[in-house]
């Protein structure tokens, strides 16, 4: 009896296998539906022959492009490990040219315990990469998500949210890269999910997740989104990036996408990055979106313990917009208060003039599938 003739909805597990156990050297199924657990081995006092069950999913045919989707690198980041599960559970895979693979509590020691670290080696995932197959639970698990998933991946997209220390204006992020070719791909899929801001970081890349990818040979683009909005802009914008690269068919009956470009920033840490030098009580005196000049009072510092003691004003040291912001509670010296981001310079204007025309994903999925490297023993 078939699927449909069974009338079984979509989201059932009546005829696909949703309890599959891998070894990190196994192929992932290439069913068009499947979810399991990678066994990423772990012997504890407690579990002598015990492995971590690191949850996967995958969605599509096994031809084609194919999408990483991360989410959970970071465990208290909740809102996107629910978004990509709600995604898988509404997407019929008769419908895709390609497929998603999914880890949607990437570092399941973390996220089952709602903490930013692994609850076993403390180890944040966006750190660790390239990873170590002889290491500790998490530095097994990078390795795994770069050699054996990036590494036959087109695009890899890691999916953050706020935590407690910090909130994000709703955004796609990427790194910059010196190379332009690789700088414009990457723009191109920020754009394609078109979330309402996009950033470039000028960040270090080679420990996360960005450069892990990038050795892998996969282009890799994140976002940073929170609260009860989340779960709709992640759908949407996965959805968004589908459909731009060919694995779901274009919506014709939809009118074309505004032509309007996403609001764009720039970050640098040495000067966008405004830190605490003091301990107490944080105050944020703007907030996220704000534009601040330079020397402007954006946080206050105050310690309760010290009445009619002046109060510690924190100052920005560069003109732009609020871009991330740490909300009102305990600080200690050292943590960050703030970044900042300013306007694209006329060179990343020309990059993000290319990106909007680029349609290098697409170009892809009409060649052959990217090849399957050889699995190191
Ligand atoms: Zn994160």
């Amino acid at each position: 009896v078939s699927r449909k003739e069974a009338n079984v909805p979509m989201g059932s597990d009546a005829d696909v296998n949703l309890d599959l156990v891998l070894g990190i050297s196994d192929p992932l199924p290439s069913e068009t539906r499947a979810a399991g657990y990678v066994r990423i081995p772990y012997s504890s006092n407690a579990s002598a022959y015990g492995f971590v069950p690191l949850p996967f999913a995958v969605l599509g045919a096994d031809e084609g492009i194919q999408i990483l989707v991360l989410a959970g690198s970071h465990g208290d980041e909740t809102e996107s490990q629910v978004a990509l599960v709600k995604l898988l559970g509404n997407l019929d895979p008769r419908a895709m040219k390609g497929r998603i693979v999914a880890l949607p509590m990437a570092n399941e020691p973390a996220a089952r315990v709602g903490a930013r670290n692994s609850s076993i080696d403390g180890l944040n995932l966006n750190r660790v990469y390239p990873g170590n197959m002889f290491g500790s639970p998490t530095t097994v698990i990078a390795d795994y998500i770069e050699r054996q998933l990036m590494s036959e991946s087109e695009v890899v997209l890691d999916l953050h949210s706020s935590s407690d220390s910090f909130n994000y204006l709703p955004c796609a992020a990427i790194i910059f890269h010196p190379d332009k070719e690789e700088r414009i791909r990457r723009l191109s899929l920020a754009l394609a999910f078109g979330a309402p801001n996009v950033l470039v970081m000028h960040s270090y890349e080679d420990r996360n997740s960005s450069g892990a990818a990038t050795r892998a040979g996969a282009v890799r683009f994140a976002t940073e989104l929170s609260g009860q909005d989340a779960v709709r802009m992640t759908i949407e914008g996965i959805l968004n990036l589908l459909r731009w690269s060919g694995i779901l068919p274009r919506n014709t009956k939809k009118a074309p996408a505004k032509s309007s470009l996403p609001n764009i920033k720039v970050i640098h840490p040495e000067s966008h990055y405004v830190y605490a030098l003091y301990d107490g009580v944080l105050e944020p005196r703007v907030r996220l979106g704000d534009m601040v000049e330079k020397g402007q009072v954006v946080s206050l510092i105050h310690d309760p313990s010290r009445p009619f003691r002046p109060t510690r004003e924190i100052k920005a040291t560069t003109s732009g917009q609020v871009v991330c912001l740490r909300p009102f509670g305990r600080i200690s010296t050292g943590d960050f208060v703030l970044h900042l981001g300013e306007d694209p310079d006329v060179n990343l204007s020309d990059d993000i003039a290319e990106a909007v025309k680029s349609n290098w994903l697409r170009e892809l999925s009409l060649g052959p599938r990217k090849g399957r490297r050889p699995r190191r023993r």
